[in-house]
């Protein structure tokens, strides 16, 4: 604050104390961003309602005279672009099934139901399509990497030229900070290895991601998961997306059937990219935390259960055995897995309309920047 501020106090013509003050709660002497946040906003609000609660929880001993329920922090859960997010594949099949001007009124749920009369067979045989073309995606960044950089038969086989296009794929991209657990699914690397080789009912796992620079830790849980990519056990079976950036988040999120989501609560404030996921039928496998805890409807994805590492990873490898993997992989005569197929109609239904940004925008309208309640009137 010295170095970048001191011309402030200055111009301002106001003590270094009394800036310093707004960003310091009272009875300390840390000053806080959050704290000069909170101090210099007319409105402030979480990302989600979870993330509004705990916030509120988080700093209610800034607002002494209130209960936690009324401390001035409300929540507009975040939400995503969905022309943006929704592959061209799935564009091109609503199109097909919702009415004709649906992607001008997105955010009207009601629309969305039409999405349960599309014949399974033309959602399952789109979702394969976009699963084929990411791997393909993934197997031509081997090969040209392969041929203009020096790479060596393990980095191939890590980044996943090996995987098979028919397995049970689950996806797991976002930045390795810690908190959101990387390695969490390793915990009982035996237990693991036995649901990923399954002969007649394998599973694979796509990793994508970037650690923060000066993340050390989180870089070594990056290195962890990259040394299993192309381990013995592992190769072939788990793999490793370099550069995450928007195209392979638009891959990943279009292109696997499970998005793996396991942070510690209550640290996910939201976790967009699951809501990117859900809107193109690929199901989510989450903690309830951030925007999940209200995303979540019993019929549209699953819960990882448990408050501790060792739980969390056991209530995992439950549903994967007991739910995941035998849904997937129950198919009619036409190799079409029907209940599967529901959970992703589920899916999109459930999350294309109130995880939009175009209902997150009219939200922050109506509460924050035009409310008709007088309360942005000049203090
Ligand atoms: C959506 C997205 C994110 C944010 O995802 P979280 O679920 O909040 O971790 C980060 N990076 C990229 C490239 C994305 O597309």
């Amino acid at each position: 604050m010295e170095d970048h501020f001191r011309h402030l106090w200055e111009e301002m013509n106001v003590s270094r104390e009394e800036l310093l003050g707004i960003g310091t709660p009272p009875d300390s002497k840390t000053f806080s961003m959050t704290v000069l946040a909170l101090n210099t906003s007319r409105k402030a609000n979480g990302v989600s309602r979870k993330h509004g609660e705990v916030s509120r929880r988080m700093w209610h001993f800034l607002y002494p005279n209130v209960e936690e329920d009324a401390v001035p922090i409300i929540a507009i859960t975040n939400g995503v672009h969905v022309p943006t997010w929704l592959s061209g594949p799935m564009v091109k099949l609503l199109s097909k099934h919702l009415k004709e001007d649906w992607s001008q009124v997105h955010d009207n749920q009601a629309i969305w139901e039409k999405v349960f009369d599309i014949p399974d067979e033309e959602l399952w045989k789109t979702h394969i399509g976009l699963k084929s073309r990411m791997f393909r995606f993934v197997r031509e960044r081997a090969r040209r990497r392969w041929m203009t950089e020096q790479i060596t038969p393990n980095q191939v086989v890590a980044m996943g030229s090996l995987l098979d296009p028919h397995a049970l794929t689950l996806g797991f991209a976002r930045r390795f900070a810690t908190y959101k657990r990387a390695t969490l699914i390793f915990r009982d690397i035996e237990r693991l290895r036995r649901i990923l080789h399954n002969p007649w009912r394998p599973v694979q796992l796509l990793f994508a991601g970037k650690a923060h620079p000066a993340d050390e830790p989180g870089k070594f849980l990056l290195r962890q998961v990259y040394e299993l990519c192309s381990s013995p056990e592992f190769g072939g079976h788990v793999a490793f997306i370099e550069n995450y950036d928007k195209e392979v988040a638009h891959q990943l999120v279009s292109g696997v059937d499970v998005w793996l989501n396991n942070p510690e609560p209550p640290k996910e404030a939201s976790g967009t990219s699951g809501q990117k996921a859900s809107l193109n039928g690929v199901v989510n496998c989450s903690v309830l935390d951030g925007w999940w805890c209200e995303g979540y409807n019993g019929r549209n994805g699953w819960v990882i259960e448990g408050a501790d590492d060792e739980s969390a990873a056991n209530s995992i490898y439950n549903l994967l055995e007991t739910e995941i993997v035998p849904r997937f992989y129950e198919r009619d005569p036409e190799d079409i897995p029907v209940k599967w197929v529901a959970l992703m109609k589920e899916a999109i239904f459930s999350t294309a309309a109130p995880f939009s940004s175009r209902r997150m925008l009219k939200e922050y309208f109506e509460k924050v920047y035009c409310p008709t309640d007088g309360s942005n009137a000049q203090r």
